[in-house]
């Protein structure tokens, strides 16, 4: 909670800063779409059973994280979304003819994103959501749309903690079902009673604010945009430890839509859409970044 008051009291900082033209925040909070693309008119998507459930209904149901700044982030005050992923889920439907007002976003956390995709809970999923082979046992993915690393986020006046090695005796807190907190684990970086695990980072993040745990790990894209909001209390420290390439996930069995959704990506990539989506957003508190190869199957 009172985190949450923080982000949006620091949000609105941020927008104020921006509005003089000195950017700081990681795609901070709303000011409305990076790219105002018109909804495509007349799309077709021959043999997705998932497109042709959104056509039925007229709207697009999009499966995303609401907590996490710079990437995908619902303020509090306008209910607006804004970040990263959320620009690259808002380009996806517009090229599928659904523009900002017809989607839906169901907030979805790490450890449900496979029930929720497999069910038909949403159309498709865009979250941070790290492309492996367990999980396309169960999802596909298209992508990657942006490559990612393992990091470590601590308190500013941290001193003993300063990279993957160093987190032995020290509590450290992650996601149920994500990689990260499975790569702890299984390198036993810390004792397992000191593995900490929540449903959200934010839960995470309170936890490092109020020294019950010391230090909380994930992707440096998620770790930075939390650093970013609090930049006096909280660091991100050390070399990044793994390879987080970011797909966006959909029913295992449509391949029409994965692929559609790749042109897409790819498009994107060819015409500097994605280059100004990612300087509009994490590109702000990152550093420059430009499209990864899309790897298609
Ligand atoms: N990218 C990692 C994963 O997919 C960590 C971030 C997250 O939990 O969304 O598990």
């Amino acid at each position: 909670m009172k985190l949450r008051a923080l982000v949006v009291g620091l949000a609105a900082a941020a927008l104020t800063l921006t509005a003089c033209g000195q950017s700081g925040s990681p795609g901070g909070s709303s000011g409305g779409p990076v790219v105002s693309e018109a909804p495509a008119a007349g799309v077709q998507v021959p043999d997705s059973a998932t497109f042709a459930a959104m056509q039925q209904r007229g709207r697009v149901v999009i499966g995303v994280k609401d907590d996490q700044p710079g990437l995908g982030f619902k303020d509090a005050t306008t209910g607006e979304y804004s970040g990263f992923d959320i620009e690259i889920a808002r380009l996806v439907a517009a090229k599928l003819g659904y523009g900002t007002d017809k989607i839906d976003y169901k907030t979805v956390p790490s450890a449900a994103r496979e029930d929720a995709i497999s069910r038909g809970e949403v159309d498709y999923y865009v979250g941070t959501y790290t492309i492996n082979d367990n999980r396309k046992k169960r999802v596909s993915f298209a992508g990657p749309y942006f490559v990612a690393g393992q990091g470590l986020l601590v308190r500013s006046d941290e001193t003993a903690i300063t990279g993957k090695d160093t987190l032995k005796g020290k509590k450290v807190c992650s996601v149920t079902g994500s990689t990260p907190i499975q790569r702890v684990r299984d390198q036993g970086l810390t004792e397992p009673e000191n593995i900490v695990e929540f449903q959200t980072y934010t839960q995470c993040v309170d936890q490092l604010l109020s020294k019950q745990v010391d230090a909380v790990t994930t992707d440096d894209a998620i770790l930075k945009g939390y650093a970013a909001q609090q930049p006096d209390k909280l660091k991100v420290v050390g070399e990044t430890f793994s390879t987080e390439p970011y797909g966006i996930g959909l029913n295992h069995d449509d391949a029409a839509l994965r692929n559609k959704i790749n042109d897409i990506l790819q498009a994107s990539y060819d015409d500097g859409t994605w280059q100004k989506i990612y300087d509009n957003t994490l590109g702000k508190s990152g550093s420059p970044a430009s499209p990864p190869a899309l790897q298609r199957y």
